[in-house]
């Protein structure tokens, strides 16, 4: 790495089951053992890197013979039992071929919306990276039930990149990036706007969720957690190590661009790393406030949705709906009812408990 050009030294990879796996031809071990010899490649000259990969479903309902995704969670929670085996053993042959150790982490949004198994999922993955162990990062799909599934690995993959202040994180699937509307790559998105978004169209696959909509959604994480997000088409060989080597080289892919003034750790859980419990309307002056990095007061509160505990992550809304930001409440929504828009001042999230979105 020469000059003032950044290391991209600790990666995270997500790779998806579209690129290795198919309905009609099953597991391309050939291509995932590409992915894999790049992986080593990056461990080899002194990067950290950290999978996350999907295929446990898509495997596990190609091994049971399903010929579409099931509707009933039971039925992808067990072949994603069945195929999570046979993903591993997969990773686990490729990477001792190159002499590598991997690990496997099966992670649910429970371990990231508790402060301390975060924290222990975070040390875990960060012991693993200096004992120069690849970790595999897997949804734990059998465990999670509906309202607490990630859904999909490009969302894990950007909190886990956020979790362990990744570099870089690379998405990979089988698309070159985010297209323009001539079906040209984006190069590069400084910041994720609505016309972004736009862009960006739904799946149609059968064994794989996600999307365009999904990556980007998970490249704002990453970015709003200062982490470089590539955009990327796995099936393009000797890609990762570029895209590693200097994500702004203009490369075939797309490369979104970290936010100045980022979140800082403990505000990326706040944010990114637990599952909001319920939601606050809050009024202009309330709005300006935060925005003016002072602490929400129960008199800027218009209206409480759901039911959370003090202690809780919940979102706050302006009155168009807009999501300002995502803070810990000091109290319930029973209390906060009780004194919301009162004349009694009471502080429900002190500023340190707020994260700006
Ligand atoms: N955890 C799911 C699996 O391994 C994947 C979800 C996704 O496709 O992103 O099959």
């Amino acid at each position: 790495m020469k000059g003032s050009k950044k290391a991209y030294n600790r990666i995270v990879i997500k790779i998806g089951s579209s690129l290795f796996c198919s309905e009609s031809d099953g597991l391309n071990r050939g291509l995932l053992k590409s992915l894999v010899l790049e992986v080593n490649k990056l461990v080899d000259s002194g990067k950290e890197v950290i999978i996350v990969s999907s295929g446990a479903i898509a495997l596990g309902m190609l091994r049971l013979g399903m010929d579409c995704r099931p509707k009933g969670l039971p039925f992808l929670q067990a072949a994603a039992a069945v195929g999570q085996n046979i993903l591993m053993e997969n990773y686990l042959s490729l990477l001792e071929e190159q002499k590598k150790n991997c690990a496997q982490v099966l992670l649910t949004w429970e371990d990231f919306t508790g402060r301390t198994r975060y924290l222990n999922a975070k040390n875990t993955l960060l012991t693993l990276l200096k004992l120069g162990v690849v970790p595999v990062i897997n949804e734990n799909d059998t465990v999670s039930t509906d309202e607490i599934r990630f859904g999909d690995n490009d969302q894990l993959s950007a909190r886990v990149a956020s979790l362990v202040s990744a570099d870089l994180l690379v998405i990979l699937s089988d698309v070159d990036g985010l297209l323009d509307k001539d079906k040209r790559i984006v190069r590069v998105v400084p910041q994720i706007n609505l016309q972004v978004k736009q862009l960006a169209c739904p799946t149609t696959r059968k064994t794989c969720v996600g999307g365009m909509i999904t990556k980007i959604d998970a490249a704002k994480i990453a970015v709003d957690s200062g982490v470089v997000c590539v955009i990327a088409n796995g099936k393009n060989s000797g890609l990762i190590c570029e895209a590693a080597g200097d994500p702004l080289s203009g490369g075939l892919w797309t490369v979104f661009l970290p936010k100045q003034g980022y979140l800082a750790e403990r505000k990326r859980w706040i944010a990114f790393g637990s599952k909001p419990r319920g939601k606050i309307i809050i009024d202009d002056g309330a709005r300006n406030a935060l925005q003016n990095k002072k602490s929400l007061l129960s008199v800027g509160v218009v209206s409480v949705c759901g039911n959370f505990d003090c202690g809780d992550v919940i979102v706050i809304s302006d009155k168009q709906g807009n999501e300002i930001a995502r803070g810990k409440v000091a109290v319930s929504s029973k209390q906060l009812d009780k004194v919301k828009g009162g004349r009694f001042e009471k502080e429900i999230i002190h500023c340190n408990d707020l994260a700006l979105m």
